[in-house]
C-alpha cells in the first residue's frame, strides 16, 4: 500500500492560510515569525505550517479580545444567538473541507456526519436563556434579584484528537454567555480550529470576539492561563498539564474546568446481548485510533461469560481495517511519533506483567505502512486490575480483559482506578442496569452503549482525577457566567 497525501482541500479553498493565526480579527504570524509544521501522521508529509507563538503574542490576543468585550457583552442574547446560527450553518457548509481536514491532521478516517453543527446550534439555543432568578426582600419597597454575566476575557486549551468538536464546545459556549476568548489548540491539530474560528469571523461574529493563538503548549499554552487579563480558563487534555494550568490559575485566583482523561470500565453482565455489545465495544477502543478520552479501555466482564466474550472481541477487532485517512478503512494512525512509542511501550508492560495478547500487538507492516504511525488494535486477556495497562490511561487502541466474580467486585474494580470519566454497562436486566448506573462513579454511564451516555445535551466531565465542571450540557454555558445580587430600593425608603 502507498500512502499518498493530497493537500487539504481547505488550504487550496482558503478556509485555513499557511503561517497565521487569528487575532483581533486580522491574520497574523507570530511576533518573532516562527512557525512550526503540521503533519500528516499517516505519512509524516508537512500539511501546513502555523505560528510558533509565544507570550507576546497570547498578550496581543488578550488585549484584542479587551477590546472586542464590551461590545460582544451588551449585544442582545438573541443576536448573539443568531450569530452563532449562522456559525452552525457555514461549518455545516464546509463540513465535507472541515471533515477532510481534521481528518488530515489528526489521522482518523472518515467518521460519520460531522457533529459539530448540531453542537453550535444546541449551544446557540442557550445564549438567550442565561437567566438570572428573583429573591425574597426585607421590605416591600425592595426588589432583590440575581444577574448572570460573563466573565469578560477567557482562555481554552485543547488537545489534538478531536480538535473541531472540541473548539465549538469551548469557545461556542464561552461567547454565547458574552465572554470573548482567546484559544490555544494543540500544536498537533491547529488547522480545524483556525477553519472554524475564520468560519465564525464569516458568519458576523465580531473581530476579537475569538482569536486563535497557536504553538507549543509549554510557550503559548502556558502564557494563556497566566496571563493577568484572563478572567476563567477551560483546559482539556492530560492531568499532567491540567494539574500545570490549574496551578497558573491559582497563581492569578481564577477559576477553571479541567476535562481530563479516561480509563473507562465497559462492564459485562452474562445477560448482556453480546451480538450487540461486542461490535460498539471494539468500536469504543478503535474509533481514532483509541485517542478519545472516553474510550472503553477496561472490559470488567463477570467469569461465566468471560471465554465466551474474548473470543468474540479477539474476532471483531480482527476485522478493523487500519489505513490512511482517505481508505475506506476503520481506523487510522496514532497522531505523532511520541504517542506510537508510549503505545508500544505499554504493550511491552502489559506483556511483561504477565498479561496475555489475544490479538494485535504489534505494528501492520509492509507497503506504506512504515512511514506512519500505525499500530494493531491490540486485545489483552488475563489482566489483572493493579497492573499498569489497567490503571494508566494508554490513549490507543489498547483493551484489557479483566474476569470478576459477581457484581460486587466488578462495581469495586470498575472504580478501581483514580478515573471516572465514563463508564458502559452492558446488560439486559434493568435492576442490574439502574444499581450499576448509581455505583459507577463516572461522569456518564451508558447502559447497552460505549463511549458514554451520547444523549443531546448530555452534561460531560469527570469524576475524581478525571477533571470536574461540564461541558456540552446547557449548564455549560452558565460555566462560564458569574452571578451578582443586586438589590433595587427608592432613594428615599417610603418604609
Ligand atoms: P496534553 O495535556 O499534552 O495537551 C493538551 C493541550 O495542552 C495542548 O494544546 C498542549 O499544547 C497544551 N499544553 C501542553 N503543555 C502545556 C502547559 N505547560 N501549559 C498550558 N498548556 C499546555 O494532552 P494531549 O496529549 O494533547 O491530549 C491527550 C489527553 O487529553 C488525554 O489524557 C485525554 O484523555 C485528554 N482528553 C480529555 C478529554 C475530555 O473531555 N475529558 C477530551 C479529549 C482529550
Amino acid at each position: 500500500m502507498t500512502i499518498t497525501s493530497a493537500p487539504p482541500a481547505a488550504l487550496e479553498r482558503g478556509l485555513v492560510a499557511d503561517g497565521v493565526q487569528l487575532i483581533g480579527g486580522e491574520w497574523v504570524p507570530s511576533v518573532t515569525g516562527r512557525t512550526l509544521d503540521v503533519i500528516n501522521p499517516a505519512n509524516r508529509e508537512r500539511l501546513a505550517s502555523v505560528p510558533q507563538s509565544s507570550a507576546a503574542d497570547v498578550d496581543a490576543a488578550v488585549q484584542a479580545a479587551e477590546r472586542a468585550f464590551p461590545a460582544w457583552r451588551d449585544l442582545a442574547a438573541t443576536v448573539r444567538a443568531g450569530l452563532l446560527f449562522r456559525w452552525a450553518d457555514l461549518i455545516e457548509q464546509h463540513a465535507a473541507d472541515l471533515d477532510q481536514l481534521e481528518s488530515q491532521e489528526v489521522g482518523r478516517p472518515h467518521w460519520g456526519p460531522s457533529a459539530m453543527p448540531g453542537q453550535v446550534r444546541f449551544i446557540a439555543g442557550q445564549a438567550d436563556k442565561v437567566q438570572g432568578v428573583s429573591l425574597p426582600t426585607y421590605s416591600p419597597d425592595t426588589l432583590g434579584f440575581t444577574l448572570r454575566e460573563p466573565y469578560g476575557v477567557v482562555g481554552a486549551i485543547i488537545p489534538w484528537n478531536a480538535p473541531g468538536p472540541m473548539f465549538v464546545t469551548e469557545v461556542g459556549a464561552a461567547i454565547a454567555a458574552g465572554n470573548t476568548i482567546v484559544m490555544k489548540p494543540a500544536e498537533d491539530a491547529p488547522l480545524t480550529p483556525l477553519a472554524l474560528a475564520r468560519l465564525a469571523l464569516e458568519a458576523g461574529i465580531p473581530a476579537g470576539v475569538v482569536n486563535v493563538v497557536t504553538g507549543y503548549g509549554s510557550e503559548a499554552g502556558a502564557a494563556l492561563p497566566a496571563h493577568p487579563g484572563i478572567r476563567r480558563m477551560g483546559f482539556t487534555g492530560s492531568p499532567f498539564t491540567g494539574s500545570l494550568v490549574m496551578r497558573a490559575c491559582a497563581e492569578n485566583l481564577i477559576p477553571l474546568h479541567l476535562e481530563l482523561g479516561g480509563k473507562s470500565p465497559q462492564v459485562v453482565f452474562p445477560d448482556a446481548d453480546l451480538d450487540a455489545a461486542v461490535p460498539a465495544m471494539v468500536a469504543g477502543i478503535t474509533l481514532n485510533t483509541g485517542q478519545i478520552c472516553a474510550a472503553g479501555s477496561r472490559v470488567v466482564v463477570l467469569r461465566s461469560v468471560h471465554d465466551e466474550l474474548v473470543e468474540r472481541l479477539a474476532a471483531q477487532m480482527q476485522k478493523v481495517t487500519v489505513g490512511p485517512w482517505h481508505e475506506k478503512v476503520a481506523m487510522g494512525p496514532l497522531i505523532n511519533e511520541k504517542q506510537h512509542t508510549r503505545v508500544l511501550d505499554y504493550i511491552a508492560i502489559g506483556r511483561e506483567a504477565g498479561a496475555t495478547v489475544v490479538t494485535g500487538g504489534g505494528v501492520p507492516s509492509g507497503g506504506g505502512f512504515g512511514d506512519g504511525f500505525f499500530v494493531e488494535p491490540t486485545l489483552f486477556d488475563g489482566v489483572a486490575p493493579d497492573m499498569r495497562i489497567a490503571q494508566e490511561e494508554i490513549f490507543g487502541p489498547v483493551l484489557s480483559v479483566i474476569a470478576v466474580d459477581d457484581e460486587q467486585e466488578a462495581v469495586e474494580v470498575g472504580n478501581g482506578t483514580d478515573y471516572g470519566l465514563v463508564a458502559s454497562v452492558w446488560t439486559s436486566d434493568v435492576g442490574t442496569a439502574i444499581r450499576m448506573s448509581r455505583a459507577l462513579k463516572a461522569g456518564q454511564v451508558g447502559v447497552n452503549n460505549a463511549l458514554g451516555a451520547r444523549v443531546i445535551g448530555g452534561p460531560f466531565g469527570g469524576y475524581k482525577s478525571s477533571g470536574f465542571g461540564r461541558t456540552m450540557g446547557a449548564d455549560s454555558v452558565l460555566e462560564w457566567t458569574q452571578v451578582k445580587t443586586v438589590s433595587l430600593r427608592p432613594a428615599t425608603p417610603a418604609i
